[in-house]
């Protein structure tokens, strides 16, 4: 018999889910895979440790507008069914926003779920998926530990100045300041620095977190030092569909000459905004780097000016910069948007390697490079993973 732990990533229209054995160190998932299309038309996808696709059970009809209580359910009936001989002794849950509170990850009870439903006016479109998640899995098996581990913690070691924000000061006290996301991957991508950077390690490093949502992290010490996101997942650099910080006086503009609501504007801000607005073709990099139109074009440039924009303030915060990390979707696999970065960085010293950026290669700065440029995957449910088996085995 085999413990393992489950981990979750619940969002608006997905459930990445992977199942980890109960090890030390940095363990292989022994199967992962995602439920995508959630709300519209879910489609089951799974692979085992050596990438060999498992089947759904047949039984298994995903329901058109089933949501994640409904869907989690039949996940783990799934997975009772094809791992006879595997038992789940605790799940771990990707939550979005932990506040200010929590700075690492933490046992799930009663108490904190209330806590975190707090929360959720903060990171609407994500915090109430990832509650469900764990309410669901509750309702399932009850006595199985779970484990929220927070996107905004990694950011908490930050200097004040880095969190606040402008405001009146009594805002500040309410909770309205830099929180920061994308915690998880950048503790994955700090991990795995000593590997790469030896000593350098401990210097200071920008990680770049392109995906269909993006920030920037400037370490320290593989410590977080500043982001580009801050009170939401809204702020920062121009991302898939979300627009990145922009000046608050076209929200008021938008409000009292177009009779835009709340509700419109939060519509346009999340989801017809960045690449896809930009383009009017898509907001997925792989087909704008694909397609003809100067729309498309002028999309990725954009995107890449503001990141560049973006990355030499953090490294001004940070009191200068040793090295840069391109990590996710766009980051791990996109040698156009790296040169288009880096060459605007030029001036700092940044010197790519083409045909290494092109393979997509580990190192691709050249030797001449004053700063070393590093492409590595990240790997969100390991740190998951990891955190859930400690803290759920020293429970027991
Ligand atoms: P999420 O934030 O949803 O986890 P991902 O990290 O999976 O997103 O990143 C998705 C983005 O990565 C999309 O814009 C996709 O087009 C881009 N991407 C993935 N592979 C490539 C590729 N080979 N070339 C260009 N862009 C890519």
């Amino acid at each position: 018999m085999t413990d393992a732990t489950l981990v979750l990533n619940a969002g608006s229209s997905s459930l990445k889910f992977a199942l980890y054995p109960n090890e030390d160190g940095s363990p292989s998932p022994i199967l992962h895979g995602k439920i995508a299309g959630i709300g519209n038309a879910p489609q089951f996808s799974a692979r085992d440790a050596k990438g060999n696709t498992l089947p759904p059970d047949a039984s298994m009809p995903l329901k058109p507008c089933a949501g994640h209580d409904e869907l989690i359910p039949q996940l783990l009936d799934w997975l009772q069914s094809h791992q006879s001989g595997l038992t789940i002794t605790a799940a771990g849950h990707r939550v979005v926003h932990g506040g200010r509170n929590h700075a690492t990850p933490v046992r799930i009870n009663q108490a904190l779920l209330a806590e975190l439903d707090l929360l959720v006016p903060l990171a609407p479109l994500h915090q109430p998926h990832n509650l469900a998640a764990i309410r669901a899995v509750a309702a399932v098996i009850p006595e199985l530990p779970q484990v929220a581990c927070f996107d905004t913690s990694f950011h908490r070691t930050q200097e004040r100045l880095a969190q606040l924000i402008p405001l009146p000061r009594k805002m500040t006290e309410a909770g309205i300041i830099r929180y920061g996301f994308h915690g998880l991957s950048y503790d994955y991508i700090a991990s795995t620095l000593p590997m790469h950077l030896g000593e350098r390690a401990q210097g200071r490093v920008i990680v770049a977190h392109l995906g269909n949502g993006a920030s920037l992290c400037a370490m320290n010490k593989r410590r977080s030092v500043a982001t580009s996101m801050g009170f939401t997942a809204l702020g920062g650099l121009m991302m898939g569909r979300r627009c990145g910080s922009i000046d608050p006086g076209v929200l008021l503009y938008l409000m009292d000459n177009q009779g835009m609501t709340t509700r419109d504007l939060e519509h346009l801000l999340y989801h017809e905004s960045g690449l896809l607005g930009v383009s009017g073709v898509s907001n997925d990099m792989a087909v704008l780097q694909a397609s003809d139109a100067p729309e498309a074009r002028e999309a990725i440039e954009l995107f890449c000016y503001r990141t560049a924009g973006e990355l030499t303030s953090l490294a001004t915060a940070n009191g200068g910069l040793d090295a840069i990390v391109f990590t996710a979707g766009i980051g791990e696999n996109c040698a156009l948007v790296r040169s288009l970065i880096c060459e605007r960085l030029g001036w700092l010293g940044v010197e790519l390697d083409p045909d290494a950026n092109i393979r997509n290669a580990t190192h691709i700065s050249s030797t001449a490079s004053k700063i070393e440029v590093l492409v590595i995957p990240t790997d969100e449910e390991s740190v998951i993973a990891r955190a859930t088996y400690r803290l759920s085995s020293a429970c027991t």
